[in-house]
């Protein structure tokens, strides 16, 4: 019998998407090696009434550790308590920075693999089977495990949260030591740095832009679409826009970004490099503004538009305005 531990990252009371997901997911996986998903909250402010509706996800327990919240190192302590008392076989995040940095200090602590940006995982001869992307996506490795654990890291949104509908977790409060390099940084501000409440990973709608956008207020083109369409539409940027400091990081899209998939992912001025394809390619449509028509994006939009960004960009934000009556 392999149990799961699933680490659960919370926010302003809120248990965050992506965890909610490894939890449905280490779930799923748990019920197919004859086990049970765990999980594992950490912070000062997690109760009961946070941990139990885990449940409703697949978890059959929830454990609970006093600390910081948001800060690796104590996630690590409490994680590898958590593991070598409970004889947990795998653990299970669902991706994002901090889940990586955890990820690799408890396989560094226990001795563990670790496989990150998993887009799948399977169970095979009751072991589990990860499955990442590599060579910038164009081919799947599969990974099994030769360590007594096995840490198992998910891309941004690659696990889907399903409500079992299962009772509630039965909650535990569990006691770890943090050690001393744990102590040494200390949560000063915490934060959403995209600004304003738009959350890229989550929006339906992305207006990402580039280089065509010549200089860094070109954004503003982008944030009046955006805006036009309303809701849960956001703005994104590719690597050479942040690089050159137009836009936040917290808005890069791809390899070294998020990687999101909204139901329509409008280009504007992005050239359509591998790099920034892999973080945007299972959006449902994509549309390209770009003047050059052998610009790359062609090649795997749905719809592409060749022209000037600068006139076919303000005409496409008065006409979704127009159509929803703004
Ligand atoms: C290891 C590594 C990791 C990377 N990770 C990422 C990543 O995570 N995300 C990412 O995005 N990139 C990443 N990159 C960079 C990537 O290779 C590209 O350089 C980058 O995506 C290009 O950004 P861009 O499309 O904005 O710029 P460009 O490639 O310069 O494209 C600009 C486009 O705008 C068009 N254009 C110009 N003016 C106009 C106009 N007026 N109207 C319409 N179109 C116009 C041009 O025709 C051109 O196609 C990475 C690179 C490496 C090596």
């Amino acid at each position: 019998m392999s149990n799961i531990l699933v680490y659960a990252l919370h926010y302003e009371g809120q248990i965050n998407k992506n965890s909610l997901g490894a939890v449905s997911e280490g779930a799923r996986l748990a019920a197919e090696l004859g086990g049970e998903a765990h999980a594992l909250l950490v912070g000062d402010q997690a109760g009961e009434e946070l941990a139990g509706p885990l449940g409703a996800y697949g978890a059959k327990k929830a454990l609970i550790a006093s600390g910081p919240e948001g800060l690796a190192q104590p996630v690590v302590d409490a994680m590898a308590k958590a593991i070598t008392d409970g004889g947990y076989k795998y653990a299970l995040f669902g991706g994002g920075l901090l889940g990586f940095e955890i990820g690799a200090g408890l396989a560094a602590r226990l001795g563990a693999g670790v496989v990150m940006e998993v887009t799948g995982v399977r169970v095979q001869e009751g072991k589990l089977i990860a499955q990442r992307p590599i060579l910038g996506d164009s081919a799947i490795s599969e990974i099994e495990f030769r360590s007594p654990v096995g840490i198992v890291i998910g891309r941004l949104n690659a696990f889907e949260a399903k409500e079992s509908g299962a009772g509630a977790a039965a909650v535990q409060r569990i006691d770890y030591e943090l050690s001393a390099h744990a102590q040494q940084a200390t949560m000063v501000k915490r934060g959403e740095q995209r600004g304003a409440d738009v959350d890229i990973e989550g929006a339906d709608i992305i207006v990402a832009g580039g280089r065509g956008l010549g200089k860094p207020e070109g954004f503003q083109l982008c944030e009046d679409l955006a805006a036009a369409f309303g809701g849960n539409a956001a703005v994104a940027a590719t690597r050479a826009v942040v690089d050159a400091g137009w836009y936040p990081y917290a808005a890069q899209i791809g390899q070294t970004g998020k990687t999101v998939s909204p139901k329509l992912y409008l280009a504007a001025g992005i050239s359509g490099a591998i790099q920034h394809k892999v973080g945007m390619q299972s959006s449902e449509n994509i549309i390209a503004i770009n003047k050059d028509s052998n610009a790359p994006i062609f090649e795997f939009c749905d719809l592409g538009i060749v022209g000037d960004l600068n006139k076919i960009v303000p005409k496409l934000t008065e006409a979704v305005k127009a159509r929803r009556g703004a």
